[in-house]
């Protein structure tokens, strides 16, 4: 299905992919009494009215974690599970402004997308206070026949988490682990939380063959968590490649010099990450402000 906003993909036979402006995906998973919308895209265009075209079903929102192309329809739904650490980076003027959301829509989507309709800024859904359901790891959503486990895996921010589907054998992985695993953020967890992440999600790894991540443009695999706690191993110990390259607007420092095409022929993930934030810290630190409310 397609509108003006969005593209559909099947998946498997109860699992719907929708792809936003910039190719961030979304997840529609269909139990039997109810569906799971992991992720929530830009903002631009209402999904919430277009995954009500999907399926007849009562739909819950989860979000994998709190940036601004992940969590627009929550705007609109109102209300939506997240991991607690990420509540306060959602409402960050960054995550949550319209100008940036809109901003963000305007870049040129990843090339096998289709071009959809030009975005105005009245399309874009504005911020406001939602009601915040807290998941955690270990949590189960049960839809009726299917379920869904969260694993936390705090890295990219320090509240992601991922879902893992074992009928279908797939992860639903945001933006956790895959070709360009940002860690350099406001939010973001230190390398060695992230090593720790990894190891943990490496468990469930036998139960799942494909990641459904959050970007087009950014493909994950289940060999890349293995070879991401390796990655993070070479940072520790100073001996990854350390290559400066820019991404999201910023010049970041990579693990891995080889390039998106070389990393997906290899199953390799990359991680930008900050030299000053290697080891675990006691408290997230997210920096917003200070902000005038009026
Ligand atoms: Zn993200």
């Amino acid at each position: 299905m397609e509108s003006k906003f969005f593209v559909t993909r099947k998946m498997a036979d109860n699992v719907t992919a929708i792809c936003g402006y910039c190719s961030e995906v979304a997840y529609l998973v269909e139990g039997s009494e109810r569906a799971l919308l992991i992720d929530g895209l830009t903002g631009v265009g209402s999904l919430k009215s277009f995954v009500r075209d999907l399926t007849e079903l009562p739909v819950q929102l989860v979000l994998t974690h709190a940036h601004l192309d992940h969590t627009g329809a929550i705007f609109e739904y109102g209300e939506g599970f997240i991991h607690p650490y990420d509540i306060p980076l959602m409402y960050t003027a960054y995550h949550s402004s319209v100008e940036n959301r809109f901003a963000f829509a305007q870049q040129e989507p990843y090339s096998g997308i289709p071009r959809l309709t030009p975005p105005r800024i009245s399309d874009v859904i504005p911020p406001c206070p939602v009601k915040t359901w807290p998941v955690y790891d270990g949590d189960v959503f049960d839809l009726g026949g299917t379920q869904l486990e969260v694993i936390h895996v705090p890295g990219h921010t320090v509240g992601s988490i991922v879902l893992l589907d074992r009928d279908n054998r797939l992860l639903f992985s945001g933006d956790a682990c895959n070709i360009n695993t940002i860690l350099a953020l406001d939010g973001s967890a230190t390398v060695e939380e992230y090593r720790e992440a990894l190891l943990h999600l490496l468990q469930f790894v036998p139960e799942f063959d494909g990641m459904l991540g959050g970007h087009g443009a950014h493909p994950a695999s289940p060999e890349m968590v293995a070879k991401g706690i390796e990655l993070c191993d070479r940072i520790l110990s100073g001996t990854d490649d350390g290559v400066m390259r820019e991404s999201v607007g910023r010049l970041m420092r990579y693990a891995s010099g080889l390039s998106y095409p070389e990393l997906f022929q290899n199953k390799m993930p990359n991680i930008a990450y900050d030299p000053e934030r290697l080891h675990r810290r006691p408290t997230p630190v997210i920096t917003d402000g200070p902000n005038l409310y009026r």
